[in-house]
């Protein structure tokens, strides 16, 4: 998948940023660098509907329609669950049919599912088809259009083979950098497990996988109970994390995912720049940073409006992933993936988080080496630095 994207880099016109929001309340309340706020709130000034993921009551992951600021926090910050898309394409197409403004995010999957729904002129079709994971949106997208005649409409909306009768500009597409989404069956098992441990009479009320209290780099997941109680674990240590990073859990369709590569049929794409260390540390203050791809030429009109309330450096399409992989390739199948899935529906999480204590125990010997190791360091500094003082 790298090979094939870095054959066609150079004929390209997406352009790449590294960029966060000149606004620390925006920041601190989103997953990387907050402009996916920045989008959303231009739709809504314009009297749009922004589709994005939130958490349900029963902490279910749902695609869901938002038109005021006031709501728009519901959206932010990455859930590591499926989302559940219910009516959204065909909601979608129906406030577009009636002129309405339309900010829709989602995994590259999802936005590449709603381009195929709309019938726009996806380069990504072919590939949506053979996806294994995807076949069942796209039969279910397929089914939708299927009682919908599109007009035959000459106009500027004209794309490619197909026409369409509401106005392109009004739609954005935003995806994400995507490392894979675990199943829900996972996520249940978790938060059930994490009832159990927390030794509380109720599930978590309140979900926050990338809670920035101990930085961007090293970011926390937080949970908060009815009763007041609150969990909050290094994602480093967590286990829904560990094993969601260290693919145990994800979907199968996401290793073998075909919406990978710089190239995609969005207008923007989002993810963390976490290449920023090794190439741009003078931005990074820990408060998250985003990679930004812009890909349309409408893309690029917003963006230069945008520009005023951004800090962006531009970046090469190749440092756009560097330290990066989700941008260009599919997760690699964690050789206990299927025998953990299959067992989750029996035992829960309890097989999961044997895995992940192994890590975890690995983790916690190597962190406790590396600070007893500085602690040693600077004593040996502090001595030095007194036998010159006193010499
Ligand atoms: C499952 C998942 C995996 C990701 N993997 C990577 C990765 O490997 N590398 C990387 O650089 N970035 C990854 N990202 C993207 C990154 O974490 C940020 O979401 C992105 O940088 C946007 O940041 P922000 O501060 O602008 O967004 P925020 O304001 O925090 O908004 C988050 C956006 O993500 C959407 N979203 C949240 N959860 C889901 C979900 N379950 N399904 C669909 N959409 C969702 C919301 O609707 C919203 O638009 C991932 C995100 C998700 C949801
Ligand atoms: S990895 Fe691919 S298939 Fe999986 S959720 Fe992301 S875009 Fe969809």
């Amino acid at each position: 998948m790298a090979d094939d994207n870095n054959m066609s880099i150079n004929n390209i016109r997406t352009e790449a940023y590294a960029a966060y929001v000149n606004k620390d309340t925006i920041r601190s309340h989103s997953t990387s660098g907050g402009l996916f706020t920045l989008l959303a709130e231009r739709t809504i000034s314009a009297g749009g509907v922004v589709y994005g993921a939130a958490f349900d009551e029963d902490l279910h992951v749902v695609h869901t329609p938002v038109r005021s600021l006031d709501e728009l926090d519901r959206l932010r910050r990455a859930k590591y669950a499926p989302s559940r898309m219910g009516n959204t394409f065909a909601e979608v197409k129906a406030l577009l049919e009636q002129g309405t403004p339309v900010l829709f995010s989602g995994t590259p999957c999802q936005v590449a599912g709603l381009h195929h729904y709309l019938k726009l002129d996806a380069p990504t079709l072919e590939s949506m088809k053979s996806s294994e994971g995807m076949e069942e949106l796209s039969a279910a997208s397929e089914q939708m259009c299927t009682d919908e005649k599109v007009k035959s409409h000459k106009s500027d909306n004209e794309v490619g083979a197909i026409s369409i009768n509401w106005d392109r500009d009004k739609l954005i597409l935003m995806d994400l950098v995507c490392h894979g989404v675990p199943t829900e069956k996972a996520w249940e098992s978790y938060l059930k497990f994490r009832q159990q441990e927390d030794q509380q009479e109720t599930l978590a009320s309140e979900v926050n996988f990338r809670s920035k209290s101990t930085g961007w780099g090293q970011y926390s997941v937080s949970m908060k109970y009815p009763s007041g109680y609150e969990y909050s674990c290094k994602s480093h240590y967590d286990s829904y994390m560990i094993a969601f990073v260290g693919n145990m859990i994800l979907r199968p369709a996401c290793n073998k995912c075909q919406f990978k590569g710089v190239e995609r049929c969005s207008d923007f794409t989002l993810g963390d720049f976490w290449g920023v260390w090794d190439l741009k540390p003078e931005m990074n203050d820990d408060k998250g940073i985003s990679t930004v791809l812009v890909h349309s030429e409408k893309g690029k009109r917003i963006w230069q409006e945008l520009c005023k309330k951004v800090i962006s450096e531009p970046l090469t399409l190749e440092e756009s992933y560097h330290l990066n992989p989700s941008m260009i390739e599919a997760s690699a199948v964690h050789p206990m993936r299927d025998e953990l899935l299959s067992r989750i529906e029996t035992e829960g999480f309890a097989p999961v988080e044997a895995e992940a204590a192994k890590i975890r125990k690995e983790r916690m010997e190597h962190d406790a080496a590396v600070e007893k190791a500085n602690r040693s360091l600077i004593r040996r500094v502090k001595r030095k630095v007194k036998r010159i003082l006193y010499s």
